[in-house]
């Protein structure tokens, strides 16, 4: 008989064999997204503190000037179908 703390909850989980504890070393599947959760909001601040220069294009906008790929300028030149 083993047991462990869950770090999400700091719930005590008493294990008899070690293969029935799947969401080890959390408590539950709830506890085990949840830390997934936290790790990947921790990313995506660290990651998104400063701005990536692929988000800011030329004409300083936050997104890529596409224009360049667009073939009509006018979207209602072909509403005459
Ligand atoms: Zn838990």
């Amino acid at each position: 008989m083993n047991h462990y703390t869950c770090p999400t909850c700091n719930h005590k989980v008493i294990v008899f064999d070690r293969l029935a504890a799947p969401y080890r070393p959390f408590c539950s599947r709830r506890c085990q997204l949840l830390d997934l959760a936290k790790w990947f909001n921790e990313e995506y601040r660290i990651e998104t503190a400063p701005t990536p220069p692929d988000f800011t294009s030329a004409n300083g906008t936050a997104f890529p000037d596409y224009s360049a790929f667009c073939t009509s300028s006018d979207p209602q030149v072909e509403s005459d179908a």
